[in-house]
């Protein structure tokens, strides 16, 4: 079977691998779909993601969705053959941080594809994948598995929706208008909320920030832009750069919210500190996500709309070029490798 396997910056390989066998707890899975996220992009371009960093070759992926083949001894779940997505974290359960219900930030997790923690965690972008039995989802009636594949992003958009707290009725930004910055406007508007103003530099991004159910868009580079909302309730930074912390800190009300999702660049960052303490300011955190993934399919299963979100499925063995798409966000939003063609 074939394997998508990261072994330094820039140094990405299709490779023969051997087929897993599911030990007891496992599932094996025959992977349709993997969803190019920005964190293989950052170990692709960088042989990093934040501060985590990459120590030996590794899968990547962790937005997977496929067919359930087999399961080790012992274990049980969906029936063979059936479509699953496979959320991608296993949390140890005993840390204070599990016990305290936050397990998305557990000290100790082991998320497919990440090199958080030696030796890496193998990802998804493979032929066949074995996984806990517990993290398959079955895929309801009528989600298709491209759809579903953006189940994982989208649960880390709705985490992000969820950190703000109420957003019901409220007046929402969306700085970055990326694959993440797009869920986080479909997860905010089915939260309720009464208008979703989004920016980000590049047009075509706006266009699918517009298909995902922004209101209103915004072109971050022009101040005089008519877009621009005086002040709104909730801000969410889905950019991944300082300017966009910026906008959102100028930009909520006073007592508002502004949760930061976007990975930040390594190291320290400029930081409007005086607007957080003059203006009373929440800043909060918002990092993957846990129960969320199963509010995800049931949202992609209401919103034949978020297709329009998968812009381009690329065969498992142009990988490289699937990349290089995915990087390009002039051209793409979400990019699906196809490990089934
Ligand atoms: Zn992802
Ligand atoms: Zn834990």
């Amino acid at each position: 079977m074939l394997g998508c396997v990261i072994h330094g910056p820039g140094d990405l390989r299709v490779e023969e691998r051997p087929v897993p066998q599911p030990g007891p707890g496992q599932a094996l899975v025959a992977v349709r779909y993997g969803g190019v996220c920005g964190s293989d992009l950052h170990y692709w371009r960088h042989g990093r993601v934040g501060d985590f960093r990459l120590e030996e070759p590794m899968v990547l992926g962790h937005e997977v969705v496929g067919t359930v083949v087999s399961y080790g001894d012992g274990t049980s779940g969906p029936s063979v053959g059936t479509a699953v997505a496979v959320h991608p974290a296993t949390p140890c359960g005993v840390c204070p941080e599990c016990a305290g219900g936050r397990r998305n930030v557990c000290r100790d997790t082991r998320y497919l594809g990440s090199a958080a923690r030696f030796p890496h965690v193998q990802g998804g972008f493979a032929t066949q994948v074995t996984v806990p039995a517990e993290q398959l989802r079955q895929l309801p009636d009528g989600l298709e598995p491209r759809r579903a594949a953006l189940a994982e992003p989208l649960a880390v958009a709705m985490h992000a929706v969820r950190r703000a707290g109420e957003v019901a009725g409220r007046h929402v930004l969306v700085t970055g208008a990326g694959p993440i910055g797009c869920l986080v406007v479909a997860a905010a508007k089915a939260a309720g909320a009464a208008s979703v103003t989004v920016t980000d530099l590049l047009p075509r991004a706006l266009r699918f920030a517009a298909a995902a159910g922004a209101d209103t868009l915004v072109r971050a580079d022009d101040p005089h832009d008519t877009g621009w909302p005086g002040e709104v309730d909730v801000a969410v930074e889905a950019s991944g750069v300082a300017a966009g912390l910026d906008t959102c800190l100028r930009l909520v009300r006073r007592g508002g919210v502004v949760v930061q999702l976007g990975m930040l660049p390594p190291g320290r960052s400029p930081f409007p500190g005086n607007l957080v303490v003059s203006r009373e300011i929440e800043l909060r955190g918002a990092f993957r996500f846990d129960g969320e993934f199963d509010a995800a399919i049931e949202l992609l299963a209401a919103e034949p709309a978020l297709d329009a979100l998968v812009s381009a499925v690329v065969p498992v063995r142009e990988a490289e070029s699937a990349f290089a798409l995915a990087a390009d966000r002039g051209r793409s939003c979400k990019v699906l490798l196809d490990f089934g063609a």
